[in-house]
């Protein structure tokens, strides 16, 4: 059986909703007055792989919910499984004998106002009515039709006959600057006690159900209001540097769910080479004071007679392999067209991605065409790379020259970042990737060995995980006895093929 769904996972499904959301606003176009953008339901879909607790409804409480978490979109409730209609306040299952039981009831507050105190309850009893006539306003004096004791009234009453326990969700509406924001609160488990039903003021009938909560649980008190403005997830910085003062700015480790670190690596910035391998360093350009005529320079030649960098050292398009300046050069570090090869510029992290292990994301918004990292780790043979025990780190080069390989079989080169690595180990692999692997020489002219560096594929918000296509393919790895082998993608885009090989 499946692992049980943790808080942490919870927690983490939400802020991978969240940070979606916040993208997706960012990135439409806004509506326009009186329109709302539904990036709640939009990103909830992109994010369908993630959902949480999909099986079959739970009556009592649910793995990794706890009382007193805040939901802050109403769909979140579907998403971890705590409430799964979209719309109704009632959720409710169908057993096999065709028999109902509630599971879970969303109290928005401002139905049932006529029965117990302004937002419709006290802390431990709260009276729902029943689904049904008015959809719009089930409680309201505009009923239009008798509520029916079926579906999710006759789920509630059969969970009261059998004392079983309904979990309940409470809603809030608050207005901040000029919107009204709901948020959602688990309250824990309620039995219902009684039920009975009124005349609505249009004279059809409607429901009432009374609900108490469960005595033994976390107050309310301790977890109501003041719990909805707080932080939904808390990252601490585990340590404060993993390049232990290699890079140039620290590379902080956060984690919202232990406090484990990366362990079992050594940090390096630079390639380490076999002691075998020397190649010498290309010719050079003759730029003085920097390479800024593509038409004079050497090394713009090389690269078809254009750099591949903007005047800020941004990737301009994507190639199959660039041309740096390098050590024969004329040209000073400032140069354009050595954008890659003084490392780290950017800030980064490396955090707990959950399903995915570590990963990196930056703490600012990174521009597109940014370098990232290298990746970085030992080269060696392919031949060798095929003995490694740990394959999780290998990245193999001299093949992805769109079409034409550098290398054939015996003569492929792979880097292992296994034992030895830089930032660039960390970073998870997307089907919907915000990097690109370009391959880069400037020390050597050795087409088999090339540097893969990262670059931002488009503008990356702070925060969001920075990753790349590993560029494998779903049924084309296999093992040395020639089994397929499948690895799971959790990169959770809309894009995901759900399998990385
Ligand atoms: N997550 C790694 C870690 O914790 O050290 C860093 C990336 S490492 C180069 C590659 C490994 O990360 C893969 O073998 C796989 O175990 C995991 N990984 C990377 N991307 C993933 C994804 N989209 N889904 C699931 N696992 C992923």
């Amino acid at each position: 059986p499946a692992a049980a769904v943790t808080h942490a996972a919870v927690q983490e499904t939400l802020q991978l909703f969240r940070e979606t959301c916040e993208r997706l606003l960012r990135e439409e176009p806004d509506p326009g007055p009186g329109k709302r953008n539904r990036v709640d339901f939009k990103a909830a879909k992109i994010l369908k792989n993630r959902w949480l607790n999909t099986g079959e409804r739970a009556v009592g409480t649910v793995p990794g919910v706890e009382v007193g978490d805040v939901f802050r979109y109403r769909i979140e409730l579907c998403m971890v499984g705590i409430h799964r209609r979209v719309m109704a306040g009632i959720d409710f299952k169908r057993l096999s004998n065709g028999d109902v039981l509630a599971t879970c009831i969303v109290s928005s507050g401002y139905y049932d106002d006529k029965d117990v105190g302004k937002g419709g309850c006290d802390d431990d009893v709260l009276i729902y009515c029943g689904e049904g006539g008015d959809p719009k306003n089930p409680c309201g004096n505009r009923v239009a039709a008798d509520q029916k004791l079926k579906g999710a009234n006759l789920a509630l009453k059969r969970s009261m006959e059998r004392k079983l326990p309904v979990r309940v969700v409470r809603g809030f509406r608050t207005t901040s600057q000029d919107r009204v924001i709901s948020t959602y609160t688990y309250d824990g488990l309620y039995l219902v006690e009684k039920h009975w039903e009124v005349r609505g003021d249009n004279g059809y009938r409607v429901f009432k159900f009374q609900l108490r909560r469960i005595p033994g649980q976390p107050a309310l008190s301790e977890v109501k209001r003041s719990r909805l403005e707080q932080a939904p997830i808390q990252y601490r910085c585990v340590d404060p540097d993993v390049s232990s003062g290699t890079e140039r700015h620290p590379i902080r480790v956060m984690n919202a769910v232990n406090t484990t670190r990366p362990i079992g690596f050594s940090y390096t910035s630079r390639l380490r080479y076999p002691s075998w391998y020397n190649p010498s360093p290309p010719a050079g350009c003759g730029c003085i004071g920097g390479c800024a005529e593509s038409s004079a320079c050497a090394c713009a030649a090389k690269n078809g007679g254009s750099f591949a960098y903007g005047v800020d050292g941004r990737l301009l398009e994507t190639r199959p392999l660039v041309y740096e300046c390098g050590p024969s050069c004329g040209c000073p570090p400032s140069c354009r067209n050595r954008a890659s090869q003084s490392g780290v510029k950017v800030q980064l992290q490396v955090f707990n991605a959950g399903s995915r292990g570590w990963g990196v994301r930056s703490p600012n918004r990174i521009a597109a065409g940014a370098f990232v990292c290298e990746y970085v780790g030992e080269v060696i043979t392919e031949r060798e790379a095929g003995k490694r025990s740990n394959d999780e780190y290998l990245f193999d080069v001299g093949r992805n020259y769109g079409g034409g390989e550098a290398c054939e079989d015996d003569s492929c080169f792979t880097i292992d970042a296994a034992e030895y690595g830089n930032v660039g180990r960390f970073i998870n692999h997307s089907c919907s990737p915000n990097l690109y692997a370009q391959n880069v020489l400037f020390d050597h002219d050795d087409r088999r060995v090339p540097h893969v560096m990262l670059f931002a594929l488009a503008d990356i918000a702070a925060y969001e995980e920075l990753a790349y296509d590993y560029n494998y393919r779903v049924d084309g790895v296999r093992d040395e006895d020639g089994e397929l082998r499948r690895k799971y993608c959790y990169c959770g885009t809309f894009r995901c093929s759900g399998r990385m090989y």
